[in-house]
């Protein structure tokens, strides 16, 4: 990572990391894209999404980091399975591993909206917010 910093750096290049390793995105990047069965269910400044998830499935993917200041005999993990991304199913994709779901879950398919400095794709976070501020 630090050879690649150095040649973002050195170049003036933007640097595009696709990673599942959340303590790479935390050290390396300006702004994070969150995504779920192929698509962007989360954008935002690296510090706020760290600090202030909003979609649900960025803050079980938060939760199943290891914490040095926790004591831990299980990791967590977000339990069921991903979709298969040729066959979605109707609604919102994360639905049936979702605690926050609801009925309406089932059948709407959330559509990125802004939420302060991010942009989240569902309907039960953004509740609420005009729908002349979807992204
Ligand atoms: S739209 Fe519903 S199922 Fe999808 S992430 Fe939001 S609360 Fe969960």
């Amino acid at each position: 990572m630090e050879l690649l910093s150095k040649l973002r750096d050195e170049q003036r290049l933007a640097l595009v990391l696709i990673t599942h390793d959340l303590g790479v995105v935390a050290g390396s990047a300006d702004r994070v894209a969150v995504m779920y069965a192929g698509r962007v269910v989360e954008r935002a400044p690296v510090l706020d999404l760290f600090a202030s998830p909003r979609h649900p499935y960025t803050t079980a993917l938060l939760e199943c980091l290891p914490r040095l200041d926790q004591r831990h005999d299980v990791v967590n993990s977000i339990g069921g399975t991903p979709p298969n991304p040729a066959d979605l199913p109707a609604g919102c994709p994360f639905a049936p591993r979702c605690r926050r779901a609801v009925d309406a879950c089932l059948t709407d398919e959330p559509t990125l909206v802004r939420l302060g400095v991010s942009d989240v794709a569902c309907s039960v976070a953004t509740a609420g917010v005009g729908a002349g501020e979807s992204v």
